[in-house]
This record gives C-alpha cells, structure tokens and sequence, in this order.
C-alpha cells in the first residue's frame, strides 16, 4: 500500500504491487514483486523489524505498508533490481541454500588452480554468503594456510573445504542467535593457537587482502 524510508530508490514503483516471495542469496535478501525485486544487503550494523518501527526515521532506509501488517529496514543498502537480474542468479552458490550444490563447487574451484584458498572462500560466485571469519576458522578447522593455492590441494582436502564451508555457516548462525560467536573462535582475531600454543600468523593474503588468522604449524602451505 505504501513504501517509505530514505533509500535513494524510487519507491513510488513498490506501490499497488503484490509481495510474492523473500528469497536469500548469500548475504543479499530479495522482496520479490511483480517484474521487480529490492535487494537488501544489512552490511555491518543494518537490522530489520516487522509491523512495528523500532528505530528512528534517521536510520529507516525502507518501509512497506502492506495490508496486514509492515516491514522496516533499517542502516542497511537497498536496491531495485529487475526479474531478469534475479533470472542471473546462481542460487546452487549459497552455502546455506537447500539448493546448495557441492559438485558445483568443485568444478568452479577446479577451473581456477592458481587461485588462493583465502580468495577462493570469500568469491561469492563460488561460496556466497562465506565471509572473512568463516574464511579463518574454516581454514582453521580444515588445518590448511589461507596462502595455498587450490590446484596444489589434493582432492580430498577441496572436498572438507566445500563441507566445511557450509558447515561453519550453520554453526555460526547457530552461535550468532546465541550470542556465543566470538567465544568459539579458534583462529579469527586470535593471537595464540588453541592447538599448539604457538603464535598465529595475522597477515593480510590474497588479492582481497583480507585478514587471515593462522597457525604456521598446524596449517599446510598447499
Ligand atoms: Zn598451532
């Protein structure tokens, strides 16, 4: 009935449309209508509420009235993107979909070996949803350095990362609604390694050169 909030977008376009499905691809949400969707992305500190506005006008990017109720998001980036966009999507990337698709995967990371494992975890057209924490303590787990490179990693130790990928996810929902996330780090942030007692590595790796947390020695350089 109504869209509102100071999102640079033409909100006008949202009215008299019929909100027909929420969707997620990594860390975007998509409001799909008619012939158009808005894109979501909450970055650091964005957040949402549903029928009732928690947060002062200042901060409400989108609001939408409908006829039974309301949505509100706030401090976050919002998009219009068009039905073919969302036509473009590889929903199997998302480590969190049941659409998910491991085989997919591998083939992608097998077509790239000189990428590094550190910028193959956080390419979203490969692990979309996959950020920097997950990237450390994934590698952490899987006991590889983020400077290796995947072609040099043998085909069981791709096969952990893609199931770690996803698995990690989960947990780190699972840890974020309990507020208990920053407890189970291992390596992210960290200055001493919880298995060894050595000294992690913070370096900045890749050509995203994002921060990597890690253990030289219970690490292997692939
Ligand atoms: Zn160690």
């Amino acid at each position: 009935m109504e869209a509102g909030g100071n999102a640079k977008i033409d909100k006008k376009i949202l009215e008299g449309k019929i909100l027909k499905e929420i969707r997620t691809f990594g860390k975007q949400t998509y409001l799909v209508f008619d012939e158009i969707a808005v894109r979501i992305h909450l970055l650091m500190f964005g957040s949402h509420s549903i029928d009732e506005q928690t947060k002062p006008d200042q901060q409400l990017r989108l609001s939408l009235t409908f006829k039974d109720g309301g949505m509100f998001f706030y401090t976050c980036n919002i998009k219009l993107v068009d039905a073919e966009f969302l036509l473009k999507i590889d929903w199997e990337a998302d480590v969190m979909s049941d659409e998910w698709s491991p085989k997919k995967a591998e083939k992608k990371l097998k077509s790239n070996p000189k990428m590094m494992v550190c910028d193959a975890l956080m390419n979203q057209d490969i692990f979309s949803g996959v950020g920097n924490i997950i990237k450390n303590e994934v590698l952490f787990r899987i006991e590889v350095q983020p400077e290796s490179l995947l072609g040099n990693m043998p085909a069981e130790k791709i096969k952990e990362l893609i199931a770690e990928a996803r698995n990690y996810s989960f947990d780190f929902l699972k840890w974020k609604r309990e507020f208990t996330l920053k407890k189970h780090w291992f390596a992210h942030t960290k200055s001493v390694c919880p298995k060894c007692g050595e000294k992690l590595i913070k370096k900045q790796t890749g050509l995203g050169k994002r921060r990597s947390f890690y253990c030289e020695k219970d690490q292997k350089l692939y």
